[in-house]
């Protein structure tokens, strides 16, 4: 797939498990790949009862970061605008049991944002809330928390059909973060068939009008080896008319166009249009 003009998912320096690389080297790459569109979406501060359950806690920005991200982005989203449209975009955690504070920070943030993802990434399996894509070890030790990957699987697709139905308030995000994210680390494990909960989240999403991130990350990772989410499902999201979004989800400028060689041919868009 090489004739794509939009990239709707780029992390910033602003993410502190990314790279420090200025926002102008991501744009810049931007503009060589030759795309007309790319929203900034870094991840959104947690809320604040939220225990992040990483190591270095660095699962998502400051929230004392937050209005010099907005501000950064505004001042390149100006300074390039002859060149490329920059959106303003957060990447929201859909966090079972958090519902009512994600619905206050976008009641709250959602007027300036010209763009957003929902993502599930923490899990809530026995009452303990672990990240889904932290690192294959991190994944073994989920899935005994879960009572096995079976268990894991079916509530990582569980969370995202409810991150599907939630009231979020008229900010919600309209298209949802990488839906096969618990595929990241398929190959080390012996994982159930998710085709199922896959075609139950485009029905879903269908429903709700929301659109997809066609995320490339996932094709690089060396225990996914596809996008996310797969191909199949892809083309099948196409024919039932979701509108699909490629994202990079880039955390270094060289990760821009990750993963776009291995997706199949559909037709990929930007917001609005
Ligand atoms: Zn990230
Ligand atoms: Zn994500």
């Amino acid at each position: 797939m090489e004739n794509i003009q939009y990239d709707g998912h780029v992390h910033t320096p602003f993410c502190p498990h990314g790279s420090n690389a200025p926002l102008e080297e991501y744009i810049d790459k931007a503009i060589t790949l030759g795309y007309r569109s790319i929203s900034f979406c870094e991840h959104a501060p947690l809320p604040a009862r939220f225990p992040d359950p990483t190591p270095e806690k660095d699962s998502s920005m400051l929230s004392s970061d937050l209005e010099a991200y907005i501000k950064a982005i505004q001042d390149v989203r100006e300074r390039y605008k002859n060149d490329i449209s920059i959106l303003t975009g957060l990447e929201i955690d859909f966090i079972e049991g958090f519902e009512t504070e994600t619905k206050a920070f976008l009641d709250e943030y959602g007027p300036v944002l010209d763009d957003a993802i929902l993502s599930v990434h923490f899990i809530n399996t026995k009452n303990a809330y672990g990240l889904l894509d932290y690192s294959a070890e991190n994944f073994e030790a989920l899935s005994k928390q879960a009572g096995g990957a079976d268990q894991l699987v079916r509530r990582y697709y569980e969370t995202v059909l409810l991150s599907i139905s939630a009231d979020l308030g008229k900010y919600k995000p309209r298209r949802l973060g990488h839906v096969s994210l618990v595929r990241k680390f398929r190959k080390a494990f012996d994982l159930p068939s998710d085709e199922h909960w896959l075609e139950a989240i485009l029905a879903a999403a269908k429903k709700a009008e929301l659109s997809l991130d066609i995320n490339g990350a996932g094709v690089v990772k060396p225990l996914c080896g596809e996008p996310y989410p797969p191909a199949a499902i892809i083309e099948k999201a196409e024919r039932m008319g979701i509108p699909l979004m490629y994202g990079s989800d880039a955390h270094h400028p060289d990760g821009l166009g990750q993963g776009r060689e291995r997706l199949p041919e559909v037709k990929l868009g930007m917001p609005g249009g």
